[in-house]
């Protein structure tokens, strides 16, 4: 079995602080297995993440976050960058061409670009994933609700972090079912839902700094998340 991190961003990431150096380090020392760099729309990062992954004793996975059309989507395995503004379909269609798994993050969180309102319960249902334990969350109930989906419609489940700094790598791990140090390997076993999900939930004032970005998002669009999330 291997523990890994599967969402977390970079200092690419518009709202991201740590360059993957700081990243890897953090892995190892919390003692996961692997990492997935997964930036906004962004993917150079991962690619070098995972290039240095084996340095710190990781199994270094390539990943982004694409902002779809319809809202966030993360891409695993892949090589090449997916652009956003696609509809969900075309998305999914782009990760499965270059051979990736598509994951989809928060779909619940509405205010925080959730696939759900936008999609019908079949196209979700068409992912090979869903992220059930997201820990920046606010009550857990967009959490509980993807979880619900997940197993009503037997989809592999994973967790993340959504790590936008370092401390927080490694707040949410997903066992993996694998004994292969590979990304290929844990990506297969993710695809056949041989995932197990350990979460915390991102202590509050780290969620509102992480939410702060550096100032770049507004107090008013904090406080709407709290009012809307769960
Ligand atoms: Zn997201
Ligand atoms: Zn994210």
């Amino acid at each position: 079995m291997l523990s890994v991190e599967l969402h977390a961003h970079s200092a690419l990431s518009h709202d991201g602080r740590d360059p993957v150096e700081l990243l890897l380090e953090q892995a190892a020392a919390v003692g996961l297995d692997g990492l997935a760099i997964t930036d906004h729309d962004e993917i150079d990062a991962s690619i070098e993440a995972a290039k240095q992954a084996a340095d710190h004793g990781l199994v270094g996975i390539v990943g982004m976050e694409v902002s779809s059309a319809a809202g966030h989507i993360l891409a695993f395995g892949i090589d090449e960058r997916v652009p956003p503004g696609l509809s969900f379909d075309e998305t999914l269609e782009r990760i499965h061409q270059q051979g990736g798994i598509a994951v989809i993050p928060h779909p619940f969180q509405k205010s925080r670009h959730g696939v759900a309102p936008h999609i019908s319960e079949d196209q979700l249902a068409s992912a090979d994933a869903i992220e059930v334990y997201n820990s920046r969350l606010f009550t857990g109930r967009a959490n509980r609700q993807a979880e619900r989906f997940a197993i009503e419609r037997g989809l592999p489940m994973t967790a993340g972090s959504d790590a936008h700094i370092s401390e927080m790598v490694g707040q949410a791990v997903t066992e993996v079912g694998v004994d292969e140090r590979s990304a290929e390997a844990v990506l297969e076993a993710i695809r056949h839902g041989r995932t197990s999900v350990i979460g915390h939930r991102t202590p509050w004032h780290i969620s509102l700094r992480q939410f702060g970005g550096g100032a770049k998002r507004r107090l008013g669009h904090i406080l709407d998340s709290l009012r809307q999330n769960d």
